[in-house]
């Protein structure tokens, strides 16, 4: 396994639109295992490939509590099947929109499709952090970041001020 650098906004890279894998074999494992490695050493709860500059609908994510085990979950092809009229908001942030937050509304409960590691396709029900993490990581599949849910003007000062972090570095 190895790291890889993940791509931070305004990269164009991360507004590509990834396309859908057409087989899971051990070559598309290995991504999947340094995004995995890569997301924990961020740290964050999520990552998609296109964060690392791999434009396919590839979403790896842990979201159990630091104090518990570690649950890697892999999304391969996700689709959301059915999503709830109802509306939850979370307070988001982006490994690739560095140390910024800020309240984003989206469904509070999803149906999801998708394959795993193994290639198997399954259906699963998402709520609570589950869902919000999908959904935010759906988004990167078709180039949206969670700050392209804020105002224009909230998004100009997120983008200004990673440009300045980056910058200082
Ligand atoms: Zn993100």
């Amino acid at each position: 396994m190895a790291l890889r650098e993940i791509l931070i906004v305004p990269d164009p890279r991360l507004k590509q639109v990834s396309a859908r894998v057409e087989v899971v074999d051990d070559a598309l494992r290995a991504l999947m295992d340094d995004m995995l490695e890569t997301m924990y050493a961020a740290p964050g709860i999520g990552l998609a490939a296109v964060q690392v500059g791999v434009a396919r609908r590839v979403i790896v994510m842990d979201i159990s509590k630091p104090e518990d085990e570690r649950e890697p979950r892999y999304f391969v092809n996700p689709e959301i099947l059915w999503a709830s009229e109802e509306t939850a908001p979370y307070e988001e942030g982006c490994l690739s929109v560095p140390e910024i937050y800020d309240e984003v509304e989206r469904p509070a409960r999803v149906k999801l499709r998708y394959q795993n590691y193994r290639g198997e396709t399954i259906e699963e029900d998402a709520e609570g952090l589950f869902a919000v993490c999908i959904q935010h990581e759906m988004d990167h599949l078709d180039g949206v970041l969670f700050i392209d849910h804020l105002s224009r003007l909230k998004r100009e000062q997120a983008v200004k001020k990673v440009k300045k972090q980056v910058r200082a570095a």
